[in-house]
């Protein structure tokens, strides 16, 4: 029941936050690509959080979880909808029998390795993986080899995320819209490298 009012909290705080940056996420979009990221993500999230207030309430931490997914897949188009939504959908088995310390780790991973998957997009190719690379690394690392309670593995992961927003800006697009500007996407931010660091703001916030 806690885990489940977790979830629910976690939605919130992500749909308030897209909601409140979608003027922002859509500027980004709008420099080097098709200028609805914003509001791709905030139609996405309050459709979520619509959809997740319905759920069953025997629903598992990894059901509810796969929900998101499942809505950010039917809500949200383009590049960000099946990279986003198909992903999380996928790595909610990892939640299946509860959020620990563990199976996050392994939600993590297996959240990342299927962003790379759909996407085809390695480290460097100025999209959301640049952030989410460095934060799943970090992440792992903080709670297996350093033993850190979760809460201080996420806020070090939320750190390297950011650091792997702005890692994003003078790189040359390699994949989806942005790449078709070719060497004039250098010096931009990437829209889904910044939302995937406040969705992980807000992940965190909710932990705290
Ligand atoms: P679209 O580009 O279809 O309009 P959005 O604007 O919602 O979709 O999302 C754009 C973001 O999606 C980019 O900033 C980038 O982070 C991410 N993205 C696009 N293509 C890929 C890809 N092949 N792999 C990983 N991320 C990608
Ligand atoms: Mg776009
Ligand atoms: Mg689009």
């Amino acid at each position: 029941e806690t885990q489940r009012a977790a979830v629910i909290a976690a939605v919130e705080r992500v749909a308030d936050r897209m909601t409140a940056e979608k003027t922002y996420l859509t500027e980004l979009d709008s420099a080097i690509g098709d200028a609805d990221h914003g509001a791709n993500m905030a139609r996405g999230f309050e459709a979520v959080r619509e959809k997740i207030a319905d759920a069953d309430a025997d629903a598992d931490p990894g059901d509810l979880v796969k929900t998101v997914g499942v809505t950010l897949i039917s809500e949200v188009g383009g590049a960000s909808g099946p990279l986003y939504g198909g992903s999380i959908m996928s790595a909610s088995t990892e939640l299946a029998d509860g959020i620990t310390a563990e199976s996050s780790v392994a939600f993590a991973e297996a959240y990342l390795a299927k962003v790379k998957d759909r996407g085809g997009a390695e480290l460097g190719a100025k999209t959301m993986v640049d952030a989410l690379t460095p934060a799943v690394h970090t992440y792992k690392k903080s709670i297996e080899t350093d033993d850190l309670p979760p809460l201080e593995a996420l806020a070090k992961a939320v750190d390297a995320a950011e650091r792997g927003v702005n890692y994003t800006v003078p790189l040359r697009a390699q994949k989806g819209r942005a790449s078709y500007l070719g060497w004039r996407s250098v010096g931009h931010q990437d829209p889904g490298a910044t939302s995937t660091l406040f969705i992980m703001e807000e992940l965190l916030a909710t932990a705290e």
